[in-house]
């Protein structure tokens, strides 16, 4: 279908819902070549690396594209038999994950009661977090239960791993959990 500018005006305006999407929409107009075209053109100089979604343990095949070092786009890799080019709505949102001016980049803390956040130091909030686990495990640790079986345990520390570290961090993560005796963990890696 041919549109010149009146036609789209007119077509835009009567959507009724307002757009020019609409518009051009509701008049049967196949957007697809163009916004593949688009994207196309996007990546068209970018380098291209196989990765997979890190959300979830489905793992998704993914395309990374970069350019000058820096992630442009990343989409579903066709070529994987599980996924076969398509992500789900959080893994189709994975590029948000590595470009994004609302992702914190500071550790901020909040004192019990305090109505403000404190920017921290990694150094000193990781020697904060320290000293609540080993406080916490002495008070709480339970060597043996009523019926004498050693359990080697706390029940006071609960873990929570979240699935957009990766995999191998979780693996880490959660054997370090077991070491200390920590039995409440939970991520989505499914390991
Ligand atoms: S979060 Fe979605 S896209 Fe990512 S691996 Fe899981 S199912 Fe696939």
């Amino acid at each position: 279908m041919n549109l010149n500018r009146r036609d789209f005006l007119r077509l835009s305006a009567g959507a009724g819902s307002g757009t020019a999407l609409g518009g051009l929409l509701s008049a049967g107009v196949n957007l697809a070549p163009s916004l593949a075209a688009a994207q196309e053109l996007r990546i068209k100089d970018a380098k291209t690396t196989p990765s997979i979604c890190p959300y979830c343990s489905v793992g998704c095949a993914t395309l990374v594209h970069t350019s000058n070092g820096k992630i442009i786009n990343i989409e579903g890799d066709a070529r994987s038999p599980h996924n076969e080019g398509c992500l789900c709505p959080k893994g189709a949102a994975i590029f948000q994950l590595h470009v994004n001016p609302n992702r914190p980049t500071q550790v901020l803390h909040r004192d019990p009661g305090a109505t403000d956040w404190e920017v921290w130091d990694l150094d000193r909030a990781m020697t904060r977090v320290a000293q609540l686990v080993k406080q916490t495990r002495d008070e709480t640790f339970i060597e043996k239960a009523e019926n004498g079986k050693l359990v080697n345990m706390t029940s006071a520390i609960f873990a929570l791993g979240g699935a957009t570290l990766e995999i191998e961090f979780n693996h880490i993560h959660q054997k370090l959990m077991r070491g200390m005796g920590i039995v409440a963990i939970e991520n989505q890696a499914r390991i």
